[in-house]
């Protein structure tokens, strides 16, 4: 049987591209203005963890 360590050091980031990640894993809805953030942009998370606050301007670059 072949064992894993056979075929050589682990190759990390050649499967499938190198972010696989979700955008339902990576998007929430803010409770309090009903906007979608993105969690992995600080200032928006920051943003919408105030108590009060408007939905912020959607950036042209997310497509929104
Ligand atoms: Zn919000």
């Amino acid at each position: 049987m072949t064992k894993l360590s056979d075929l050589g050091p682990p190759k990390p980031g050649h499967l499938h591209g190198r972010d696989p990640v979700r955008e339902e894993d990576i998007f929430y809805t803010c409770k309090i203005c009903g906007q979608k953030v993105d969690m992995r942009d600080l200032r928006q998370v920051m943003w919408h963890e105030q108590p009060d606050h408007e939905p912020l301007e959607p950036s042209a670059a997310n497509g929104a």
